[in-house]
């Protein structure tokens, strides 16, 4: 198809808007930095998927094709992003005294599952940091001599050898020096470990040889490496959390800098998704007590509804998270559903309007740098349009669907109706026990019928009177 509205894409490296234009037309590649798979992914790790999606969804229905890589971070990253602190990965196996290649495939596969319920596209490959370490051992080895210095801890890059280093970073630069912690011997605080020497006696269930001692590499060097073999150098678009821009993304940059021996920072757009934020501060999956997708499953609340909770937002604007919010979101995914059904109920009746100028203003807004808060009122006004048929407000529902991903075709409002773990009540019973209740009315026994209510509440079935959206029941929120 033609691409239709001009795309603009907001690069932190310039710090502002940009036309979009691919280096190839037919193969826009892209690498979004994975998760670090030593626990669940929190919720706000989660944001930054649907995010990257968006972007993904975005570019492949305005007709690029695109080559999606994101990678599974295995090793190699500290409790700190910079060089102090333990392995995480190591430090969780230790933890649960198992091995750390478990860890690894188990949270990989709950990593995965998540994006299957937010309904998050594959990325063309997964690529796993710990399959690429010989590359990344060839890969230091390159930069070794015009970049490096060795200390007894390992291998540093010293980032006074690249030009322009920390641009990415900016305004944020006083931030960025007082959160790394020293290494020994180092010559710029800024410089960071290609490659992390085990210390004698260390126990590491993960190392390998390298010239610069047994050990395991730096976290930054992996997405240098594997973007570089699987994308080629430049390529199109390198996507991570706000976080990123401070530490891992300048880091990258000056190594990506030193392997083509040229200023160029590897990609042409650096794209960062805002934090998702609880009132009570940053979420982190370092403390022990975090929020997770599969927790709000739990609890009745529709994966969907935490993704439309996140377009109902600027990818760039902070988002909070509260269980308010959450709430909201879940009602509009409600009424959305509702109005779908309705619409596939009598989708004969016939009306003169066109659909066209909505599918236009859709691609306007996510044109726009993503904005899909915007492109939500055009899809609330187009379902809600009656001048135009309700069979052409579906055919143009799956424009919007395409690119927000609600599968808001395929939902049906019962799917919606999330059984909370801790739900003590069989679907089947639920309407004959509603059904009892209403002929308890009719008869004006309205004992009886408040005593089927008050059993219903301690299944965990609320009943609903007069419920705006028609539902006689839903499950109790956990
Ligand atoms: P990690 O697994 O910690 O390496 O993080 C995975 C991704 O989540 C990275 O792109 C982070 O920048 C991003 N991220 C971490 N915390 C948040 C948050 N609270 N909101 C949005 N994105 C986040
Ligand atoms: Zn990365």
């Amino acid at each position: 198809m033609s691409h239709g509205a001009p795309l603009t894409l907001y690069n932190s490296l310039s710090r502002s808007l940009e036309r979009f234009e691919p280096i190839d037309p037919a193969n826009v590649r892209v690498y979004s930095c994975g998760p670090t798979v030593y626990n669940y992914a929190h919720i706000g790790n989660l944001r930054a998927y649907v995010f990257t999606d968006t972007l993904s969804r975005v570019l492949t229905w305005k007709g690029y094709p695109i080559t999606h890589v994101i990678n599974i971070t295995d090793v190699g990253h500290l409790t700190s992003d910079a060089d102090a602190g333990d392995d995480k990965m190591e430090a969780a196996a230790r933890k649960n005294s198992t091995s750390i290649w478990d860890i690894a495939a188990h949270y990989t596969a709950a990593f995965k599952q998540n994006l299957k319920d937010l309904n998050i596209r594959e990325p063309s490959r997964w690529s796993v940091a710990t399959d690429h370490i010989q590359e990344m051992i060839a890969f230091g080895e390159k930069i070794a001599p015009k970049h490096c210095y060795q200390l007894d801890s390992g291998l540093y890059f010293d980032v006074s050898t690249v030009p322009d280093y920390g641009r990415l970073a900016g305004a944020q630069e006083d931030v960025r020096e007082g959160r790394i912690d020293t290494v020994e011997g180092k010559r710029h605080p800024q410089d960071f470990a290609i490659w992390r020497a085990s210390a004698p006696g260390e126990n590491r269930q993960m190392e390998w040889d390298s010239p610069w001692g047994r050990g395991a590499p730096g976290w930054h060097l992996e997405c240098s490496v594997m973007s570089e073999k699987y994308l080629g150098s430049p390529f199109d678009i390198h996507t991570g959390g706000i976080d990123h821009r401070e530490i891992h993304h300048p880091n990258e940059i000056a190594q990506n800098q030193a392997y083509c021996d040229c200023d160029d920072t590897g990609a042409r757009w650096w794209m960062h998704n805002n934090f998702l934020v609880e009132r009570a501060g940053k979420m982190s999956k370092s403390s022990g007590d975090f929020r997770t997708l599969q927790k709000l499953i739990d609890a009745g609340v529709h994966p969907l509804a935490y993704r439309l909770m996140c377009l109902s937002a600027h990818y760039r604007s902070e988002l909070e998270f509260s269980e308010e919010n959450l709430a909201a979101a879940l009602t509009r995914l409600k009424r959305l559903a509702i109005t779908v059904g309705q619409l596939r109920d009598r989708p004969e009746a016939l009306s003169a309007g066109s659909a066209l100028a909505y599918r236009e203003r859709l691609d306007e807004a996510v044109s726009d740098d993503l904005n899909t808060p915007k492109a939500l009122v055009v899809l609330d006004e187009l379902l809600g349009d009656k001048k135009v048929a309700p069979a052409d407000r579906l055919t143009a529902l799956a424009d919007f669907d395409a690119v927000l991903g609600l599968d808001l075709a395929g939902l049906r409002r019962e799917d919606l109706r999330v059984r909370p773990a801790t739900a003590d009540f069989a679907e089947a019973d639920i309407a004959a026990r509603l059904a009892e209740r209403r002929d308890a009315r009719a008869a004006k026994d309205f004992a009886r019928s408040d005593a089927i209510r008050d059993e219903l509440a301690a299944q965990g079935v609320e009943v609903m009177d007069g419920d705006p959206l028609g539902w006689d029941w839903r499950p109790t929120l956990a």
